[in-house]
């Protein structure tokens, strides 16, 4: 194989992720070129970006519409394409299309992102190269009383899951069959609404999980190295809020064993490119995988804080066809880093999404603070969009000191005329559980109503 220099990526995507990616291209000496809606306009990343390309119509539409996109690239000479986290970074056919075209995706090969898209097929496959999965079915539902059997053979509570989810849309949690047909019809009208596909399965709902994760990073040569876990089970409607790395309480028997079977899965499978194995950790211990994205996530912050490897810069590299510079033996974690969303969102008002004019912002700073944001003062967050609109992301050498850090940054940090989720997370940096490092999925569903 080839290393094919790529000198200008077009990013197809917005916000913190659009900056995100910039940042490494300009390390990297590859010039960048933003796509931006009409909303979009005033947004820093378009800004930052070397070139910047209007693109009229529907704002949602028009970073969706991978056609154009490519076409877009290969009329500013665009060599390669990132698609960021969301929007288009799971579509195969936009993946396909690129190579089509002579544009290096900047991403995993296209039958691996189908085949992940699809969290049934995900767990038969991960299944057959020896990952634990949770108990469920394996083909979608299409006779709802075969469902109902299945469900009382595995014993409720019960989880019915869209196959062709994500973001936490098209779940119910099944507590008793009386409940099973209800539940069923307002999960798959759900992944309709929002997938296209109303495909559902059943698996075993766990009661106190923990959210775990492991960060692949592989060449095109077969060579495949993790970037170790992230804990992710600090949640709110199966959406991530705050995550860690590493697991401060993951008994390191069961850390390793996840590590193992995750690089192994992934090099039976041949995959390239970043990745991530998410798993749900039980009480007594036992992993089970969940599913695989097929992309750079929000959280890759905190492992770039531990294992020193940028993972944007990595991915371009691995597209260009490099080989992976280092070996596992090379990665040395250090420390502990943990990420805090920053939503514009009403935690007083049930976490509404916000929107309108930022009439002050002051960001936080000093020793072991990271911001990736996209807010300043006068910008108006639109409401077309995910509330994100940042990360801060502390990290340290030990535990107690980076929750220190971050109840220090957290108090810093100022943003005002609209309402964001920051008092959320000074809250959840002085509580005595998460302190110590105690906590899983069902952590802030039990803390919210105890908080001020
Ligand atoms: P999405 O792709 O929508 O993010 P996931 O399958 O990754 O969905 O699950 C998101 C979250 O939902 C998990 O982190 C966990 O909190 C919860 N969850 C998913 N499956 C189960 C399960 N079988 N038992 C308990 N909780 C679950």
């Amino acid at each position: 194989m080839q290393v094919k220099k790529i000198t200008k990526v077009l990013i197809a995507n917005r916000g913190e992720i659009a900056l995100r990616i910039i940042r490494s291209c300009k390390e990297l000496d590859i010039k960048s070129v933003s796509i931006f809606s009409t909303i979009d306009a005033r947004g820093v990343w378009v800004r930052k970006a070397d070139e910047s390309v209007l693109l009229e119509g529907d704002p949602i539409r028009v970073y969706l519409d991978y056609k154009n996109i490519v076409e877009i690239a290969k009329k500013v000479g665009a060599d390669a394409i990132h698609p960021g986290y969301g929007f288009l970074s799971e579509n195969p056919d936009f993946a396909q299309h690129c190579i089509d075209n002579g544009i290096i995706f900047i991403g995993p090969k296209p039958e691996h992102i189908a085949l992940f898209g699809d969290k049934m097929a995900s767990k038969v496959a991960m299944k057959a190269v020896g990952v634990p999965v949770i108990e469920g079915t394996d083909t979608p539902i299409t006779d709802i009383n075969e469902a109902i059997k299945i469900a009382k053979e595995i014993g409720f509570p019960v989880i019915i899951k869209a196959a062709f989810g994500g973001g936490g849309k098209g779940m119910r949690i099944v507590k008793k069959e009386e409940e099973f047909v209800a539940m069923f019809e307002a999960a798959t009208k759900e992944a309709e609404r929002f997938f296209g596909r109303g495909d559902a399965f059943i698996e075993k709902y766990l009661s106190n999980p923990r959210h775990i994760e492991v960060q692949i990073v592989a060449d095109k040569y077969g060579n495949v190295i993790h970037l170790g876990e992230r804990d992710c089970s600090i949640q709110r409607k199966h959406q991530k809020v705050v995550e860690i790395a590493p697991s401060p309480r993951l008994n390191d028997t069961v850390r390793k064993e996840l590590l193992r079977t995750s690089k192994k899965a992934m090099i039976k499978l041949g995959y390239e490119s970043v990745g991530t194995v998410e798993y749900l950790v039980d009480e007594e211990d036992n992993f089970y995988f969940i599913e695989m994205n097929t992309r750079v996530q929000v959280e890759h912050t905190i492992t770039e804080a531990i294992s020193g490897v940028d993972i944007i810069y990595r991915m371009i590299r691995i597209a260009e066809g490099n080989k992976l510079p280092f070996m596992q033996e090379d990665i040395k974690f250090r420390g502990y880093a943990i990420e805090f969303r920053i939503n514009a969102e009403d935690p007083k008002n049930g976490f509404i999404p916000s929107s309108g004019r930022i009439t002050t912002y002051l960001s936080p700073g000093g020793p072991g603070v990271r911001m990736d944001s996209i807010g300043f003062k006068d910008y108006v967050v639109p409401t077309n969009y995910d509330s994100m609109i940042g990360k801060m992301i502390v990290s340290g050498l030990d535990w107690d000191s980076v929750v220190r850090k971050s109840r220090r940054a957290l108090d810093e940090f100022i943003v005002a005329g609209i309402p964001t989720n920051i008092p959320l997370h000074r809250e959840i940096v002085r509580d005595e559980d998460f302190k110590e490092g105690i906590f899983n999925t069902t952590y802030l569903d039990k803390k919210l109503p105890t908080f001020t």
